[in-house]
């Protein structure tokens, strides 16, 4: 097989401080991997807190003495607009660049531009038509909320699809006002240096923007520390959250937590089994599972039970694993051989919790990169750990259920509380059940596409606080309010 690589790859992947492309005070590096050859293709710089004392400095000052927090909505919205004109151009690029370094499909990669470039048009068009909150009392007082950002925003990102989840806080940030300091996921920093590029193109004024690499521990930890950071909004490991929590508590720093999920699917008997099947192959196989919504548990009706798991095994047997660089390929390399190593070991902790129907292991004539065959468990048990614990890689449980009250209390039997999935035609049933959900985002008989006006988080472990439409504006605005009595 022949091992697809860019073009255009940088020599080096650096920091961006104050308008600049910098190396590490101390010149420290970190190896990026591409996720097929699992070889070293480039160097990082790895940030310590010397380069985010040097970054959040940018920021502030950029906040403090910039025109950026005080430009009126409608100018910020047209470099907003501008920025994301410059990042659809880049679909081709960014496309290549994050199947080679994430290990993601090509035709899932392809249109993350897009995504990404609707987040900034949706913040741009919310500013502009954002109403400032005004209460009366008759004869007696006027009040009004004085919105303002509320300074230097950490934004912390993963590895899945790292481009476009950086423009989901990027975006709000910016369009309210905030300065920023990006840390990505070490994994994967390649996409991320193409924002340089962007913002320096759509006129963002110097030190708005910065970023940082570097490893968790030290460059992430290092920025949730600063004093000089008043918000952090983190996409992550429910783990990783806590920890942030605590480091964020001294400062009590405004915090937003997209974390974990282990979501259901359930499936009742009266469903339209085919979009049903369909829906739950692409919701937990796309993104080759490391996607926070998939529907990675899916509970199905005794009196289907056999039908669906037949079939269902059919189709993921058939599902193409490949070079991600190749058109045919429907699941990809996941990100590091380090999680390839991980979802691994609960594949072969299936093996004893669960019955095999597909999949199970490295897919045959793929004898090198980190592939793995989708994979599905069936008749698992709701105490079993690959019911419990989130996975994230193209493998699925599937448990039967005989009752409404059964299926509910399997679907809310786990700690994470992200999405669901609701597949039947029984209109009342759906929205019962949709309400008795322990999780932030419900879809009926429906895909996850997402309204960006809606709100977007999850419960329980799955997250703290909502972003999304108005919320994301919330989050980086302070509310002031001004009371005048008449
Ligand atoms: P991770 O928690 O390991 O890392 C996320 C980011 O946090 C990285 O940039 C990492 O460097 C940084 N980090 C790690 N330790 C840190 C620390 N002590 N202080 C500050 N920063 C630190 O997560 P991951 O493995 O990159 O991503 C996969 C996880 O993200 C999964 O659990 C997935 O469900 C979750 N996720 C959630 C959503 C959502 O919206 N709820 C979306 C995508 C991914």
């Amino acid at each position: 097989m022949t091992h697809f690589i860019p073009q255009n790859l940088p020599d080096r992947i650096r920091h961006y401080i104050d308008g600049e492309l910098v190396d590490s005070v101390g010149g420290s590096t970190f190896d990026v991997l591409d996720p097929v050859s699992n070889t070293t293709y480039v160097q990082a710089a790895a940030g310590r807190q010397a380069d985010i004392d040097l970054a959040v400095a940018s920021a502030k000052r950029a906040f403090d003495d910039g025109p950026w927090p005080g430009m009126k909505n409608r100018e910020r919205a047209r470099i907003l607009n501008r920025i994301a004109d410059q990042v659809e151009t880049r679909d081709a690029e960014l496309a290549e660049l994050e199947t080679f370094d994430t290990g993601l499909p090509i035709t899932q990669a392809l249109g993350q531009a897009q995504r990404a470039a609707e987040n900034f048009r949706f913040f741009a068009d919310l500013i502009v038509a954002q109403r400032d909150d005004t209460y009366q009392v008759p004869g007696a007082q006027v009040n009004y909320v004085h919105r303002k950002p509320v300074g230097v925003a950490g934004l912390i990102t993963p590895w899945n699809t790292p481009f476009m989840l950086e423009s989901w806080k990027l975006a709000p940030a910016l369009a309210s006002g905030c300065t920023v300091v990006l840390k990505p996921a070490e994994f994967t920093p390649l996409s991320a240096s193409l924002w340089a590029g962007i913002f320096e193109e759509a006129g963002l004024p110097k030190g708005v923007f910065n970023l940082v690499n570097g490893l968790g521990e030290e460059a992430g930890d290092a920025l949730v520390k600063h004093p000089d950071v008043r918000l952090i909004s983190f996409t992550g490991e429910t783990t990783t959250g806590q920890t942030i929590f605590g480091n964020a508590a001294k400062h009590l720093k405004g915090l937003s937590m997209e974390l974990g999920g282990k979501s259901p699917a359930i499936v009742f008997a009266d469903a339209d089994l085919d979009a049903a099947i369909d829906s739950t192959l692409f919701g937990v196989f796309s993104l080759n599972g490391e996607r926070c919504t998939a529907g990675s548990r899916i509970l199905v009706e005794r009196s289907i039970y056999d039908d669906f798991v037949s079939q269902y095994a059919e189709r993921a047997k058939n599902i193409v694993v490949g070079d991600p660089h190749d058109p045919k390929t429907e699941v990809g390399a996941l990100v590091h051989p380090e999680h390839y190593a991980k979802v691994m070991s609960y594949v072969e902790l299936g093996k004893g919790e669960g019955r095999l129907v597909a999949g199970g292991g490295r897919p045959a004539g793929l004898e090198t990169g980190n592939y793995v065959a989708p994979t599905v468990f069936v008749d698992v048990k709701p105490d079993a750990r690959i019911f419990q614990e989130e996975i994230f890689g193209p493998v699925v449980a599937i448990t039967p259920f005989d009752t409404d009250a059964e299926a509910l209390e399997l679907a809310n039997a786990v700690k994470y509380g992200l999405a669901a999935y609701l597949w039947t035609s029984d209109l009342k049933r759906a929205h019962t059940f949709a309400h008795g959900i322990e999780a932030g985002m419900v879809w009926l008989n429906s895909h996850n596409v997402r309204d960006l006006r809606t709100p977007f988080g999850g419960v329980k472990a799955s997250g703290l606080g909502h972003e999304g439409g108005y919320r994301s504006l919330d989050f980086y605005s302070e509310q002031q309010a001004v009371h005048i009595s008449l």
